[in-house]
C-alpha cells in the first residue's frame, strides 16, 4: 500500500525532526538578561513600573524599558 508507506515515511521524518528539535532546538538561557527590568515613561522618567504593559499615569504613554543607572 502506497498510502501506508507515505504515512510511515512522514511519521518517521516528523519523529526525527522533533527529536532533533528537542535536542538542538532548545537553547539554554545563558546569562545576560536583566531580571528586574524597569519601564519608564519617556516624558516622565519618575513614572516607573516593572510591568511592561503599563502606561504612564500622567500622560498615558506606553512605558519603555530603561536602565536605571545614573539619572
Ligand atoms: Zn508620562
Amino acid at each position: 500500500m502506497d498510502t501506508m508507506q507515505i504515512i510511515v515515511t512522514v511519521a518517521g521524518v516528523a519523529l526525527i525532526g522533533v527529536t532533533l528539535w528537542f535536542f538542538f532546538g532548545k537553547r539554554p538561557q545563558s546569562g545576560g538578561g536583566t531580571v528586574n527590568d524597569l519601564y519608564v515613561c519617556p516624558m516622565h522618567p519618575w513614572i516607573t513600573s516593572s510591568d511592561s504593559t503599563a502606561d504612564c499615569s500622567l500622560c498615558g504613554m506606553k512605558l519603555v524599558r530603561g536602565d536605571k543607572r545614573g539619572s
